[in-house]
């Protein structure tokens, strides 16, 4: 699922800027696996499609300010004057893909769009992102996609605040998330696990800087891959941002191609197992645009079962190891029993 209208969202001289997107989809283009995919309708979210998630007075912002030629809602997150629609097709182009899996049209989906949505909050546009556009999608899916049970795992270097803030309370939502911490936002620690109802349905799993390819595989081994067998969801969202690629400019973590490959792995390996392949990933950051387009690529080719030649390689620095807060957080959400 791709929509030029995102292309629209212009953010001047910013690290999340329309040129991922475009570099992204020159690439998929240029190494076939475009062709392989199957395009899926844009479509723009209507308002009552936001209002599941966002307050009257959070959409009417971004769309007085995109209707008064542009503006800042924070030093990090800028509106011009196309990116309201920008961000309702960012928004409506996850629910296109959603639906689409939710209907057997297709099994998996990638959906490329920007702003990226997972640090929106239900009251609060910030950290590039406008509208929280998984969390619209999982909104939808538990209203109109005939679903009960929506899992969300957020593997971008960031923790996405606005994810948790949206879903936090919903015991029909569960939230993981993989970031580094402390870091932007400052939320994400691993006792923060939901509210209310919702108690226990948020997994923060907070690690830090140098994080590399082996601790992902043994964090998605041992705790998101089991969390998601306990939860038994009917369809997976996933926040996948590139920004934990050590080449990234806006992180520190090791990731390599090879590793984003080896969590779609397991990723799709839980979907087909557990709700007949029913994924959608969704573009959140990578700001490195070379390490986002073949991140991009390498994970779309292990969708397809196909090899891919990273040309970036590995990280060059060593990676730490991460036992000591797999343990701490899989005895915590009692994972390891
Ligand atoms: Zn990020």
């Amino acid at each position: 699922m791709f929509d030029p209208v995102c292309l629209k969202h212009d953010t001047g001289d910013h690290p999340e800027s329309a040129q991922r997107l475009i570099g992204l989809m020159e690439h998929l283009k240029g190494s076939g696996l475009l062709a392989e995919m199957c395009p899926l309708p844009p479509e723009a979210a209507t308002l009552r499609d936001l209002a599941r998630v966002h307050s009257p007075a959070m959409i009417d912002r971004v769309r007085n300010l995109a209707e008064s030629g542009g503006g800042y809602i924070d030093l990090d997150t800028v509106v011009s004057a196309d990116s309201y629609e920008a961000a309702a097709r960012a928004a409506g182009g996850t629910i296109s893909a959603t639906r689409a899996v939710l209907t057997g049209a297709v099994t998996m989906a990638f959906v490329f769009v920007r702003p990226p949505g997972h640090h929106a909050t239900r009251e609060r546009s910030m950290g590039f992102c406008l509208f929280n556009n998984v969390a619209v999608a999982a909104a939808w899916a538990l209203e109109q996609g005939g679903v009960s049970r929506v899992a969300i795992v957020d593997y971008d270097v960031h923790h996405g605040n606005g994810t948790q803030d949206i879903v936090g309370g919903d015991a029909r939502v569960l939230y993981i998330s993989t970031h580094q911490y402390p870091y932007y936002p400052g939320t994400g620690h691993w006792r923060e696990t939901g509210v209310g109802e919702g108690e226990g349905t948020c997994i923060n799993v907070p690690l830090p800087p140098n994080t590399g390819d082996k601790g992902f595989a043994q964090i998605y081994e041992r705790i998101v891959v089991p969390a998601l067998e306990r939860f038994g969801p009917e369809l997976i969202l996933i926040s996948s941002g590139f920004d934990g690629h050590w080449a990234d400019p806006l992180a520190w973590m090791l990731l390599s191609v090879e590793g984003y490959r080896r969590v779609a792995s397991l990723l799709q390996y839980a979907a087909q197992r557990l709700c007949a392949g029913r994924a959608v990933f969704v573009l959140e950051g990578g700001y490195h645009l070379q390490a986002l387009a073949h991140s991009v690529a390498g994970t779309v080719s292990e969708l397809l079962g196909r090899p891919y030649q990273d040309p970036l390689g590995p990280a060059r620095e060593p990676e730490v190891d991460v036992q000591g807060i797999i343990r701490r957080v899989a005895r915590f959400h009692r994972l390891d029993e």
